[in-house]
């Protein structure tokens, strides 16, 4: 590909020549002091390893020296081809967009952070080698986030796991092992809002865990505010479960339920005992509470329309601005 021709590939075909074996893909945003000690420990793994690699690092429209530490490096690993999108697309389109391109028969999604230590590959190859699908990275350590961040996380894949019938495992994330079918199925999911923690349960196949030991961060911070992870959590539920919509019903039906009962027990005691009706406060608190309830509901079908919108206005996932590295023609630079 040549200039800045944007490519908008939703779902390229998978380039042709020869396919590696390993295709390591990883999201940059914002990680230039990152960059030389991640691929550092990376190709040293690899040499180890032996086998066919590649690496496809994908940046997230960094605003830092990321492109230019990534594109020096492609001169020291020839492996490595670089996929430049045209903004910040979030994790989860750069990583589509990796798997996008990657070529390899069995395709590894981890960070740039060093948080998923190279170190672990060889035991996640190990398994793949037994004929699992998806080999995903558990943290052994746990999550280090603090108390208040751990309690909310439980509490979020216990609601989803209740919600959604489907099981996410808690203490897994994007440090995962893919063969080419369960990566097929990956990107063939056509969705614009893409929960990828669903996602990966959602395509099935055999999926078996591996321990690491999540690292700390080794240069830069964190992306993800206490408050990004509250939206993110939200989405998940409602891209997978149609529960939030359905609780209205409930909600209805039990108030229509009392309400009419209470109308019954006016009118007889009314009758029986001829009594006025004091009702004012009863009707005022009756019209708030219910005009409350109705409010919430609205927002919430709102919530779900707003994800109906944007799926229909069917765009691209992200935008490729240009491709760096790699030995064939289309991408050298
Ligand atoms: N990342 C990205 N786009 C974004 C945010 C993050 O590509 O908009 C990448 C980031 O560069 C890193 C990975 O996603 O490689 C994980 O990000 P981070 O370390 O911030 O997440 P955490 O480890 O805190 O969950
Ligand atoms: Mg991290």
């Amino acid at each position: 590909m040549s200039g800045v021709s944007s490519m908008i590939s939703k779902h390229t075909a998978t380039p042709s020549g020869d396919t590696p074996a390993l295709s390591i893909v990883i999201p940059f945003y914002n990680e230039a002091g990152n960059v030389d000690a991640l691929l550092e420990r990376l190709t040293a793994q690899m040499a180890l390893i032996g086998g066919s690699f590649e690496i496809v690092g994908v940046d997230d429209g960094s605003r830092d020296a990321t492109l230019a530490a990534l594109i020096a490096a492609c001169e020291r690993v020839p492996e490595m081809r670089i996929v430049k999108l045209s903004r910040n697309f979030g994790k989860e389109a750069a990583m589509l967009a990796g798997i996008q391109e990657a070529r390899g028969d069995r395709i590894l999604l981890m960070d740039a952070d060093l948080q998923h230590p190279p170190e672990t590959i060889p035991a996640m190859l190990e398994v793949a080698d037994r004929g699992v699908d998806v080999v995903y990275g558990a943290r052994s350590n746990g999550r280090n986030d603090g108390w208040l961040r751990n309690t909310l996380s439980r509490q979020f894949y216990r609601i989803f796991a209740s919600t959604a019938e489907m099981k996410i495992p808690a203490d897994a994330g994007d440090f995962r092992l893919f063969s080419r079918r369960a990566a097929d199925a990956l990107r063939s999911l056509p969705e614009t809002n893409r929960f990828m923690k669903g996602l990966y349960s959602w395509i099935g196949f055999s999926q078996e865990s591996v321990p690491y030991d999540v690292g700390v961060r080794s240069s830069g911070s964190s992306k993800w505010p206490i408050l990004k992870l509250f939206s993110y959590a939200w989405d998940g539920i409602i891209s997978f479960s149609a529960l939030p919509l359905r609780i209205w019903s409930v909600i209805g039906t039990v108030i229509a339920t009392g309400a009419l009962i209470y109308a019954m027990w006016i009118v007889i005691s009314t009758l029986a005992f001829g009594r006025d009706i004091p009702g004012y406060a009863t009707l005022a608190s009756a019209i708030f509470f219910l005009g409350g309830l109705q409010l919430l509901s609205i927002g919430v079908l709102g919530e779900y329309i707003a994800r109906i919108f944007a799926e229909t206005k069917q765009r691209p996932i992200y935008i490729i601005e240009d491709i760096f590295g790699g030995t064939d023609d289309d991408g050298a630079k």
